[in-house]
């Protein structure tokens, strides 16, 4: 089966001009992503892995090489892109319900039918009865699921996460990974996600992508395999999987971390 290609990433470099002189901070990078594949993107803080995803999504320009998406270059920032950061970066002073068609309202594209949508996707998700409350009245864990709601009704094409979770605390984290693994499989999202959290790449990730430190380089890609037992792939079950730890190995040698 050939799979569609959603992003082609030619020859990416990217070179920073300061005052204080040049910062090489990504090198060479050629990758094709795949549609309905999650990504992880994984290597040691300062490589450039924010860097490259702001290339992708073209708020930066590269140094060299260029990005294809669905075979065509990118002008500027377009708008098939959804990000989610760590900030879930969500406006106190609206509701949920508001917040979550923000940015169908910036578009101009909010009528009825959409907010209907955007509600139906809140109570999909367990946030229905939280509609018209404030984003404090929330917990952390439920703001990036409202953060993610108000993107994927965007309809991305890709789906651009940079470390999203890493402002949540680790059983905050856990539950809200599987959350979202689980909704990108199901609206099947293609996604990007830069993680510095090994075990949250290999449980939520297709293929993971090693990054060397600066200037970024692929150092090497892994086909993520598990098998797990139910059938029902979460990337809660997916860290029970037996191979997992082996993945787990490979990578953190790979990553070279020396404390
Ligand atoms: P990561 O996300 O992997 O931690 P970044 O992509 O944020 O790394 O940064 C990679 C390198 O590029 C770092 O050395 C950083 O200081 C530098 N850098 C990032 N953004 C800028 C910028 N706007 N101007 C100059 N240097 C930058
Ligand atoms: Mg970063």
């Amino acid at each position: 089966m050939k799979e569609k290609t959603v992003v082609e990433i030619k020859n990416i470099g990217m070179i920073y001009h300061t005052l204080e002189g040049e910062t090489e901070a990504i090198k060479d990078i050629n990758l094709n992503i795949y549609e309905g594949e999650i990504v992880g993107i994984v290597g040691p803080s300062g490589c450039g892995k924010s860097t490259l995803l702001s290339i992708i999504a073209g708020l930066i320009k590269p140094s060299t090489g260029k990005i294809l998406i669905n075979g065509e270059e990118i002008q500027k920032s377009c708008k098939n892109f959804g990000y989610m950061f760590q900030k879930d970066q969500l406006f106190q002073w609206r509701t949920i319900i508001e917040n979550v068609v923000l940015g169908l309202e910036i578009q101009g594209k909010l009528n009825n039918l959409a907010y209907k949508n955007a509600e139906e996707m809140l109570e999909n998700y367990g946030l229905g009865d939280f509609k018209h409350s404030y984003p404090n009245q929330l917990s952390g864990g439920m703001r990036q699921r409202v953060a993610l709601i108000r993107t994927l009704l965007l309809e991305p094409d890709l789906l651009l996460l940079d470390e999203p979770f890493s402002a949540l605390d680790y059983q905050t984290r856990l539950a809200i990974a599987d959350e979202i693994g689980i909704i990108l499989k199901q609206e099947r999202k293609t996604a990007l996600l830069v993680t510095h959290d090994i075990s949250e790449a290999i449980s939520m990730s297709d293929r993971v992508v090693i990054l060397t430190k600066r200037p970024a380089s692929i150092k090497e890609i892994i086909n993520i395999e598990l098998s797990c037992p139910t059938g029902i792939r979460t990337p809660m079950k997916c860290r029970e999987a037996p191979e997992f730890r082996h993945y787990f190995n490979k990578i953190w040698k790979e990553l070279d971390v020396h404390v």
